[in-house]
């Protein structure tokens, strides 16, 4: 585990989709940029869960990243969150998981 990772063992299923994509190295990558940004451990963990749920949906649509844009990211937030069944702990509405 690296040093500057912060995840908790109860996020394996965030390092699981990212793993899933093969972005494994994004996840730890995106989690060492929100660390050293000063951001507390509840954000980063947070965020990374937001971020690995949207990976989770874009993997078993096949979309790939180059292909995402302001209308995936819509799509994502409102058709799939309100009805989204990935995990029993997904976060269910955009609130937490738009960038402002
Ligand atoms: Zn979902």
């Amino acid at each position: 585990m690296p040093k500057y990772s912060r995840i908790k063992p109860g996020h394996l299923l965030g390092q699981q989709w990212f793993e899933e994509a093969t972005l494994r190295t994004h996840a730890d990558a995106y989690v060492q940029y929100l660390t050293e940004r000063g951001y507390a451990r509840e954000t980063v963990e947070c965020y990374f869960r937001s971020v690995a749920h949207f990976v989770h949906w874009i993997s078993k649509r096949d979309i790939n990243l180059c292909d995402i844009n302001e209308s995936t990211v819509n799509q994502f937030l409102d058709r799939h969150l309100p009805h989204c069944r990935c995990a029993p702990r997904c976060r269910h509405t955009g609130t937490d998981v738009r960038a402002d």
